[in-house]
């Protein structure tokens, strides 16, 4: 293979899009995303891109957080789950913490929608035992991938859709958010200054950049923030043109799951799934063993198969049915999480009624009848690959419909 190829499409587009080593990576997945972008590209559609026309939060995550909490939903932000114990080949309860106060979680059905990193440490002998699906959990792996945001004092929207700087040493992507941000007002931001705005995503945290020679888990926040705009620099500002110019940044943002207890022992509170070759043995189905565990998160198996909102949500869809099935066997089902919460104390070596299925329990009702709100409508993109090499490899620039 040319060094061009290896450059571009053995390493570039699976270490850049998903935090994955070329050498490490599945072919089946590497293969799969690699056809679905390929047939996006010549599809009648011609979508290859997606992004949202705001930030998240307002375009997404708050309308589907208000519609549910309309719905009935009971939102616990606080709690962290910290175990499941068995009662009769069933989960029940699930111990937990709210605030640091102990507690118990009794329900008929659960739904874990936790990452892999943290599910796997939750994984007692017997659960592995009841469910062996879930005993290789451990054996999938997570990578850094964070972003870090530039606020510029003008716009600079640089491409209509991502841009991937190939062979930056940190794996960099980027988005200028503002020109799909239609309808946001960015003076109404701070202190009005912003005119655009440069989300970018760091998927190679060990390997050293050009300016400090360290891995970016070893630097200090400001050397990660300085790092990054350099790369960005190396290969935008090229043949004489200057794209990003220090004077236009007013200021920048690194994601808060970047935790500095020491500037060389960087932690990562949110590491991402990279699907390894032979992973998809050690990845579990929506449903398990356990009849009254299901899972919802990206590591289950799906046929999008890849770490992304979509996977978790296409396990969510597994999951629903199955778990609507056997709460009511009806049409109008009810779903889980039928909870009640036990003082820990008075709980102690005795089953709750709920747990030993002797008593129906309240619970928050999702009839899957239910229309699904409108979320927001995504924009077509154009693709682009920057290289300090290459000023610019630009698949076709499409127009917005
Ligand atoms: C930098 C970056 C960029 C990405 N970009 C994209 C993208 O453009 N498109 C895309 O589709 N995907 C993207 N992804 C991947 C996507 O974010 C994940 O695959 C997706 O969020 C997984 O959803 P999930 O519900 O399985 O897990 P998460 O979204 O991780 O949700 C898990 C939840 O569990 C909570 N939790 C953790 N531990 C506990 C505990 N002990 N008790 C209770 N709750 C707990 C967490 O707080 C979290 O809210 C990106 C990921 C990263 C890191």
């Amino acid at each position: 293979m040319s060094s061009t190829y290896q450059t571009y499409l053995g390493q570039g587009l699976t270490r850049s899009l998903v935090a994955m080593r070329a050498q490490e990576g599945s072919t089946r997945t590497v293969g799969y995303i690699l056809l679905q972008l390929l047939y996006d590209l010549i599809g009648p559609d011609q979508v290859f891109d997606r992004l949202l026309k705001g930030p998240t939060d307002d375009v997404w995550l708050n309308p589907w957080v208000d519609y549910l909490q309309r719905r009935g939903v009971v939102f616990h932000t606080a709690v962290q789950v910290n175990g499941f114990e068995l009662d009769g080949g069933r989960v029940c309860p699930v111990q937990a913490t709210e605030n640091g106060n102990p507690f118990q979680i009794a329900a008929s059905y659960y739904i874990a929608a936790m990452p892999v990193d943290v599910m796997s440490t939750l994984l007692t002998p017997a659960l592995k035992a009841a469910a062996p699906s879930l005993a290789n959990l451990d054996r999938l792996q997570t990578r850094w991938m964070n972003g870090i945001q530039f606020y510029l004092r003008r716009d600079v929207p640089l491409v209509r859709g991502h841009a991937i700087y190939l062979d930056s040493p940190w794996a960099l992507t980027s988005v200028s958010q503002r020109q799909f941000w239609t309808g946001v007002d960015l003076s109404s931001f701070g202190d009005g200054t912003v005119g655009g705005i440069l989300s970018v995503d760091i998927s190679e945290w060990e390997q050293p950049g050009v300016l400090y020679d360290k891995p970016a888990m070893q630097c200090t926040a400001t050397e990660i923030k300085e790092e990054v705009w350099t790369q960005l620099k190396q290969h935008l500002n090229v043949a004489g043109g200057i794209q990003l110019d220090d004077v236009d940044l007013e200021t920048w943002f690194l994601d808060p799951d970047i935790q500095f207890p020491n500037p060389t022992l960087v932690t990562n509170l949110e590491p991402l799934l990279v699907n390894t070759a032979g992973s998809l043995q050690y990845r579990p189905e929506a449903q398990i063993e356990i009849p009254n565990l299901f899972l919802a998160s990206d590591y289950v198996r799906t046929y999008t198969d890849l770490a992304t909102m979509e996977g978790a949500n296409e396990a969510a869809r597994r999951e629903l049915p199955l778990a609507r099935s056997r709460v009511h066997r009806t049409t109008r089902a009810t779903l889980a999480p039928h909870r009640t919460r036990i003082p820990q104390a008075s709980s102690r070596n005795r089953p709750h009624p709920v747990c030993s299925g002797a008593a129906p329990s309240p619970g928050v009702i999702i009839r899957a009848t239910d229309p699904i709100p409108p979320v927001c409508s995504s924009l077509r993109l154009a693709f682009t690959l920057w290289s300090p090499r290459h000023s610019s490899l630009h698949g076709p620039a499409r127009p917005k419909p």
